[in-house]
């Protein structure tokens, strides 16, 4: 049943209700009046019957839609989720590892929360990559010694 179908009974319902009234309004006679009454009576409860089941029927299809919604939403993030796997980098950080190209690793804290954040590298010895979500910072290159020819060249001019 529909919030058509619904509302169409509901109709019906009081049209016969009017009907009855029109009846009762009339030369009946007073045996047959209280007989009207209790036909107006049960008319008038199957309506709010009607009424309370389509207001159901709207908060149930309110549901459906919201549900429906997470659902697709759901799907669409595991199929983003889907190209990436837990990986352990040189470096020894524990972050998501794009399966295609171009290759590139994702923030794990960032992805627990639906979200993927490409991490970006500091460009300095420590190997260290930057989420730039969270700003949270991994190690994932392993730590570069530094050029010992320029540490050794300290502030003097060949
Ligand atoms: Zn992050």
């Amino acid at each position: 049943m529909d919030v058509a179908s619904i509302a169409s009974a509901y109709q019906g319902l009081k049209v016969a209700k009017d009907l009855l009234g029109a009846v009762f309004d009339a030369k009946v006679d007073a045996e047959a009046k209280p007989k009207v009454l209790e036909a107006m009576q049960k008319l008038g409860d199957a309506q709010d019957a009607l009424f309370a089941l389509r207001e159901e029927l709207f908060s149930l299809q309110e549901a459906n839609n919201t549900l429906r919604q997470e659902v697709a939403d759901s799907k669409f993030w595991q199929n983003k989720a889907d190209q990436y796997e837990l990986t352990k980098t040189a470096g020894e950080a524990v972050v998501y590892k794009f399966k295609g190209q171009p290759e590139h690793f994702a923030c794990p804290s960032c992805f627990n929360t639906k979200a993927i954040h490409i991490l970006q590298t500091n460009r300095t010895l420590s190997g260290k990559y930057r989420c730039t979500g969270c700003e949270s910072e991994f190690p994932v290159e392993p730590q570069k010694k530094a050029d010992p020819i320029r540490v050794d060249r300290g502030g003097t001019w060949p």
